[in-house]
C-alpha cells in the first residue's frame, strides 16, 4: 500500500495557564497569628517544536490536531510553590514552515536544530506572601495565573535540499538519486511512481556532500494545478541547483528538446524566480538510445540557453560520476540554502474591554479583576513600549480609571492587576 505524503498541516496549540498564588497564613502551635505563607502558582507548560530527523512528512498532524501543554499548580500554604506545568514538545520534520493561519505569515522556518518556543505558558499568579508590606502585614488576596499563549497554525513542508531533480515522470530521476546516494526510492516503469519526494545524501568525496531531491514528475499542466506535481514543485523552492534529467533513448516517441522545453515552462509558470535557478542537464538512458541526433540536438538546444549537459546511463551507473562531481563543483560557488525568515509580528488581540471589571478594595489596595483583563495581560510585553501605550489604551478606554476615581481612588494609592501592581497617577 501506498503511504500517502502529507506535507500540509493545520493544528491549534496552546499553552498551559498559570496556576493561582495562595492565601494563606502560617500557623503553629503557641503562635496565635502567623504572617501570610500563600505561595505562588506554578508557571504554565510551554508548547516547543523540534526538528526530528526520523520525520519525513506531516502525516501525524493529520491524526491529531490539539496540541495542549500542561497547567501550573495553584500554589499552595507554607509559602509552597505550585509544580510548573509540563511543556509539550512537538515534533516536526526538518523544513517545516510554521505559518500564522489567519495572515498565513511565516512564524517560524524549522530548519535548524535550536528548539522554538511556540506559545509560551501563563505566569503563575502571585501568592499572598508577595503582598505583604509593613503597612499591610496580612494581605487576605492572591493573584489569579494567567492564561497560557495560543494559535491556529498551519504547518507547511519544504524539503531542504542542495539539488532537485526535475524531469518527466519515468525519465529515470529515482534511479539516478539511488544510484548517488544512499536513499532509496520506488522505482518502476510508470509514469507517477513517486508519490512523495525522497531525500539523498550525496557523498563525493572526503567531507564533500550534499542533499538530493527527488521530487514527484511534473506534468504538463501541473503548474496549474492540473495534476499531480503542482503541489510537489514547492519542495524545491530552496534548492540551489536544478538537475534537469531528460530521456534521451526515444523509446515512447518523445523528443528529448521539446520534453526540456514544456518543463522549462511549467517551471516559469509555477515560479519564474525557479526558473531562473542554475540547472544541469542530466541526458538519460543513453544506453538504450537508438538515434543519437535527438541528443545532439538536445545539447545544443540547452547550451545555446547556458546550460550544460552531461550524458549518462543511471541505470547502467555510466556517466554519474562525472555529473556528481559536476554538480558538487558547480554548488561551491552558489549560496546556501535558503532558510525563511520570520514575517509575522505578535499583534496584541483585540480585546473587548465592554465587560465591567470587579473591583474590590482591600487593605486600601484596589484589587482588579475581569477575564479580558487576563486576557489583554497575558498578551502584552511590558518590556516594548508600543504595548505598554497600547495597553494603557485599553485600560482607559474601558473606563476603569473613571470608575477607580468614582471610588475615590487618590494619587499614590495602590492598584493591583494580577502581577501588575503600581501606584496611581491621576
Ligand atoms: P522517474 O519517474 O523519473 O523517477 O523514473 P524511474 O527512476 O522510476 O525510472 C523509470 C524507468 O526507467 C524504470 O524502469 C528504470 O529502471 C528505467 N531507467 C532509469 N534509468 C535508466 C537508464 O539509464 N537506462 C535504462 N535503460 N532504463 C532506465
Ligand atoms: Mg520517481
Amino acid at each position: 500500500m501506498a503511504t500517502t505524503f502529507i506535507d500540509k498541516a493545520r493544528i491549534s496549540v496552546k499553552a498551559g495557564a498559570g496556576g493561582n498564588g495562595c492565601v494563606s497564613f502560617h500557623r503553629e502551635k503557641y503562635i496565635a497569628a502567623g504572617g501570610p505563607d500563600g505561595g505562588d502558582g506554578g508557571k504554565g507548560g510551554d508548547i516547543i517544536l523540534q526538528v526530528d530527523d526520523n520525520l519525513s512528512t506531516l502525516m501525524d498532524f493529520r491524526y491529531k490536531r490539539k496540541y495542549t501543554a500542561e497547567n501550573g499548580v495553584d500554589g499552595m500554604g507554607q509559602r509552597k510553590s505550585g509544580k510548573d506545568g509540563k511543556s509539550l514538545v512537538i515534533k516536526v520534520p526538518r523544513g517545516t514552515l510554521v505559518r500564522d493561519l489567519e495572515t498565513n505569515e511565516i512564524i517560524k522556518d524549522m530548519s535548524g536544530d535550536e528548539p522554538f518556543v511556540l506559545c509560551k505558558g501563563g505566569k503563575g499568579g502571585w501568592g499572598n506572601t508577595h503582598f505583604a508590606t509593613p503597612t499591610r502585614q496580612a494581605p487576605r488576596f492572591a493573584k489569579s495565573g494567567l492564561p497560557g499563549e495560543a494559535f491556529e497554525v498551519t504547518l507547511e513542508l519544504k524539503l531542504l535540499a542542495d539539488v532537485g531533480l526535475i524531469g518527466f515522470p519515468n525519465v529515470g530521476k529515482s534511479t539516478l538519486l539511488s544510484v548517488v546516494s544512499r536513499a532509496n526510492p520506488k522505482i518502476a516503469n510508470y509514469h507517477f511512481t513517486t508519490l512523495y519526494p525522497n531525500l539523498g545524501v550525496v557523498y563525493v568525496e572526503d567531507g564533500v556532500s550534499f542533499v538530493m531531491a527527488d521530487i514527484p514528475g511534473i506534468i504538463e499542466g501541473a503548474s496549474e494545478g492540473a495534476g499531480l506535481g503542482h503541489d510537489f514543485l514547492r519542495h524545491i523552492d530552496r534548492c540551489r541547483l536544478l538537475v534537469h534529467v531528460v530521456d534521451v533513448s526515444g523509446s515512447e516517441g518523445r523528443d528529448p528538446a521539446a520534453d526540456f522545453d514544456a518543463i522549462s515552462l511549467e517551471l516559469k509558470q509555477y515560479s519564474p524566480e525557479l526558473a531562473q535557478r542554475p540547472q544541469i542537464v542530466a541526458a538519460n538512458k543513453a544506453d538504450i538510445m537508438e538515434d543519437s541526433s535527438l541528443l545532439d540536438a538536445l545539447k545544443k538546444h540547452v547550451e545555446a540557453l547556458g546550460y550544460p549537459l552531461f550524458t549518462i546511463s543511471a541505470a547502467a551507473h555510466q556517466g554519474t560520476r562525472e555529473l556528481v562531481y559536476a554538480v558538487a563543483n558547480k554548488l561551491k560557488e552558489l549560496p546556501p540554502v535558503a532558510v525563511y525568515a520570520p514575517e509575522y509580528v505578535k499583534r496584541p488581540p483585540a480585546v473587548d474591554t465592554s465587560a465591567p471589571l470587579e473591583i474590590t478594595v482591600e487593605d486600601g489596595v484596589y484589587l482588579v479583576e475581569g477575564p479580558w483583563l487576563q486576557r489583554l495581560i497575558s498578551n502584552t510585553n511590558f518590556g516594548d513600549y508600543e504595548s505598554r501605550n497600547w495597553f494603557d489604551r485599553m485600560l482607559r478606554e474601558s473606563g476603569l480609571f473613571d470608575r477607580l476615581e468614582a471610588m475615590g481612588i487618590q494619587d499614590g494609592d495602590l492598584v493591583s492587576l494580577y502581577n501588575l501592581e503600581f501606584e496611581y497617577q491621576r
